[in-house]
Parts: C-alpha cells; structure tokens; sequence
C-alpha cells in the first residue's frame, strides 16, 4: 500500500491539533520550523482524521 500524508506547509500553523489527534501517532511538530510532519506514512489508517481535524485545511491523504 502506498500512503501518502501530504501536508502544505504554506498553510500551516503549527497549531498541533492533528499531532494530538492522529491516533498513529505518526504526525510531529518539526522543532525548528514549527511545522507538522509526518514519521511513518505507512502506518497511517487514512481515516483522514487530521485531514477533518485541521483547522486550515492544510492536509491531504492520497
Ligand atoms: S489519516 Fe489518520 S493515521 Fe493518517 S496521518 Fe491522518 S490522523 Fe494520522
Ligand atoms: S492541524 Fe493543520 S495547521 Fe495544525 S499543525 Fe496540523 S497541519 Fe498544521
């Protein structure tokens, strides 16, 4: 299977609410750029939890 966890940075906030919810606990805030990012795409469940979750609409799961 081949996950894709797309997320654009542009939109990003950093608000970490699709980190706290993703319950692969795939999903990371980047220390440095404060930017979410993603460990293990194939762990994900592509339920798109963070996909709703995201208040900027900033991720997608192909
Ligand atoms: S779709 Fe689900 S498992 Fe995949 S990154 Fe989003 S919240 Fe995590
Ligand atoms: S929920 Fe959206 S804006 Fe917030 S950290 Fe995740 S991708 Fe960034």
């Amino acid at each position: 299977m081949n996950n894709t966890v797309l997320i654009d940075e542009n939109l990003c906030t950093g608000c970490g609410k699709c980190v706290t919810m993703c319950p692969k606990r795939i999903l990371y805030l980047d220390p440095e750029t404060k930017k979410c990012k993603v460990t293990d795409e194939t762990q994900c469940d592509r339920l798109g939890g963070c996909v709703w979750t995201c208040p900027m609409d900033a991720m997608q799961i192909r």
